[in-house]
Order: C-alpha cells, then sequence, then structure tokens
C-alpha cells in the first residue's frame, strides 16, 4: 500500500511540520532538517545519494521557515523557503524516512544518506 498523507499541519511559527500517514503512523519534521536534507538539483547536484546540504546550520531565519507546501503530482509536496527556494520536490516516502531522524541527535541528524 503505498503511504499517503491524511492530514499535514504546519503550525505558524513552529517551525515543524507534521504529517499523518494514511497507514496510522506519523512524522515530525523541523524546517531545519527538510532544509537540510533539500533534495533539489541545485541543493544536491545530479547524482549520488540525497546527503546533508553543507550551510543549513547558517542560513537565515527566512529560508528555514517554510512559507508553502503544495502537491506535487501524486506521490510528493513541494516546499517553498521564505528565502524564495522553491525546487525541492519531497516524496512521501522520502519524508517518512525522515521523520525518522527526528529522535536523533543532531550529529546523527546530519549523518544520513538517502538512496534517489
Ligand atoms: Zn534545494
Amino acid at each position: 500500500m503505498e503511504r499517503e498523507p491524511i492530514e499535514v499541519r504546519a503550525p505558524e511559527g513552529a517551525r515543524l511540520l507534521e504529517i499523518l500517514w494514511s497507514d496510522g503512523e506519523s512524522s515530525l519534521l523541523p524546517h531545519r532538517i527538510l532544509r537540510g536534507y533539500c533534495p533539489c538539483a541545485g541543493c544536491q547536484g545530479h547524482s549520488g545519494p540525497v546527503r546533508w546540504v553543507e550551510g543549513t546550520d547558517k542560513l537565515s531565519d527566512d529560508a528555514l521557515t517554510l512559507v508553502d507546501l503544495a502537491p506535487s503530482g501524486q506521490y510528493a509536496l513541494r516546499m517553498r523557503w521564505g528565502d524564495g527556494h522553491d525546487t525541492g520536490i519531497y516524496a512521501f516516502d522520502f519524508l517518512a524516512e525522515l521523520g525518522d531522524l527526528f529522535s536523533l541527535d543532531r550529529e546523527a541528524q546530519r549523518a544520513r544518506t538517502f538512496g534517489r
């Protein structure tokens, strides 16, 4: 069964996205982690796994503020950040994987790689 979001909560000012999935699981996704693993070609290049984007922790508050998100096709969400960056398209499965980082310490959160 394809996992789909049944509810996405983005409380303003919370700097956190909460997704409730169709299988009953939920994911907590701090904006910092979403931006740090932005999957777009501009952030990740065109090959290799998706990895932590160096410099994410030095971005401005604006850049780490999620200002819009919208469906992209049937299996992904497109996110727009306060600095205008809007090329990141996050597949549902990828978002669920990113959600697993929430409970880790910061060092471990930055150390993951994801296939694409
Ligand atoms: Zn990007």
